[in-house]
């Protein structure tokens, strides 16, 4: 008999929130595992779904799909009373939850994800809620959370089983222990080419959808998670990705996509080019974006002509310092002149500077404000857009581990104070003031 699966993709809880073409695909993943292997019938509840009907019109959206969540002020956690800011959940309100839950059939099982470690107060909440409602119902936690925090996971989410790593290795072993043998078919998927496509069809509303060519970075910066998630780098068949890509326009007429990839570029001659060759081919009316940043070094003018052909709207290069002790310590994926020369190769290939994003990184262990505010003007210099990233001490990092040797971060400390807006407040070389500083130059 069909088994009733409800998946739910929690709430954020943070000082700052933007929907930056978020949607959860790792736990679309999992879902489209569970329909491959099992007599399943599948319900989505995304709480960060900002054009859920239930919500009172109009969504505020940019036209790529881009917008600010509904939010609600909550109690700051005590951890992080130094930080003298707003915090809030992010997304629909909890009697629409509430409506949700009793709107399918009782759930046999249900499937939550965790994203940011410091976000972990909205799984609590959604498993809280579930409890309330269907009793003892098998709770399963999966994500980023559950990976890299593991143990906090499993003391404090309320889920009856936490997964770390990727839905294809323990998914449907877990799945089978709880609905006893036969329940689901056995599954290999010995890579990540081998998975069946997202269970995109859950999403509610489709106007940008989510696209994952590639899994994990070969390169190990200190402050990165990627490197932990996935144990190697793998790409897709790039004809595949052509599929999908036209497959969700045919059906939803999706026509923004964001590639979550951390490496979209690599290997970019047998992977992104093929791929972006396969959309103008077909002449697929469809835009992308690279929220993700791009691997500046792999711009060359020929690629540069091709994003530009092919529809790549929104460019994002993954910088992080222009600073030489900062790259050799941290990054060391960019070279001196990489951004001068990709982003001339761009600027021929017809985008504007101005649009062109640098993502910056502020905030890493012995990081002084001089190194953080002389990259701001070094990418202004070259016309681009710098944008900051926030350093957030990802348990299992380098960059985590250097905080706790030096004693500045507790190794059993509450994710809450990973916290990307902690660092001025708790444990970098950088002041309140410094950062007060910041924020007015990149202001300016
Ligand atoms: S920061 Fe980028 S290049 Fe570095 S490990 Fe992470 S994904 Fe790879």
């Amino acid at each position: 008999m069909k088994k009733n699966v409800l998946l739910i993709n929690p709430w954020i809880t943070d000082f700052t929130a933007y929907d930056f073409w978020l949607r959860p695909l790792g736990l679309l993943y999992a879902a489209s595992i569970l329909r491959d292997r099992a007599d399943v019938s599948l319900r989505l509840i995304d709480c960060l779904d900002r054009f859920h009907p239930g919500l009172p019109p109009p969504a505020r959206s940019k036209p790529d799909g881009r917008g600010h969540y509904l939010k609600l002020e909550i109690p700051k956690p005590d951890v992080l009373k130094a930080v003298p800011r707003r915090y809030s959940r992010y997304g629909i309100p909890i009697d629409l939850f509430l409506t949700e839950l009793g709107r399918g059939p009782v759930p046999d099982l249900v499937m939550v994800t965790g994203t940011m470690t410091y976000w972990y107060p909205g799984v609590q909440l959604a498993v809280e809620l579930v409890r309330q409602k269907f009793g003892t119902v098998p709770v399963i936690l999966g994500g980023i959370y559950a990976t890299l925090a593991e143990d906090h996971a499993r003391r404090f989410s309320g889920a009856d089983m936490v997964l770390p790593g990727p839905a294809e290795k323990k998914l449907l072993p877990a799945v089978g222990e709880i609905w006893g043998n036969g329940a689901v078919r056995d599954a290999d998927f010995p890579s990540f080419r081998s998975l069946p496509r997202p269970a995109l069809e859950l999403l509610g509303d489709k106007r940008f959808l989510p696209l994952l060519t590639s899994r994990g970075c070969p390169f190990t910066c200190t402050f990165c998670a990627g490197p932990l998630l996935y144990d190697r780098f793998e790409q897709r068949d790039p004809a595949g990705v052509v599929d999908e890509i036209a497959d969700a326009h045919a059906r939803y007429g999706t026509r923004d996509f964001a590639f979550y990839d951390d490496a979209l570029l690599l290997k970019h001659g047998s992977h992104i080019v093929p791929i972006l060759e396969g959309v103008i081919d077909r002449r697929l009316p469809v835009s992308f974006h690279t929220p993700n940043g791009l691997h500046i070094r792999e711009i060359d003018r020929a690629l540069a002509r091709l994003f530009a052909r092919a529809g790549v709207r929104s460019i994002y290069l993954s910088q992080e310092s222009t600073d030489p002790d900062v790259i050799r310590e941290a990054c060391p994926k960019v070279g001196r002149g990489d951004l001068e020369t990709a982003i001339g190769h761009l600027v021929q290939a017809g985008y504007r500077r101005e649009d062109i994003h640098v993502y910056l990184i502020a905030g890493l262990p012995n990081q002084g404000v001089k190194s953080i505010t002389d990259s701001v003007r070094d990418v202004r210099r070259l016309g681009a857009k710098p944008r900051m990233a926030y350093f957030s001490p990802i348990p299992g990092t380098r960059a985590w581990r250097d905080l706790i040797a030096q004693g500045r971060l507790k190794k059993d400390a509450d994710p809450l104070i990973f916290n990307k807006m902690v660092f001025p407040y708790l444990w970098s070389d950088i002041s309140p003031e410094d950062y007060g500083e910041l924020q007015a130059l990149l202001n300016e």
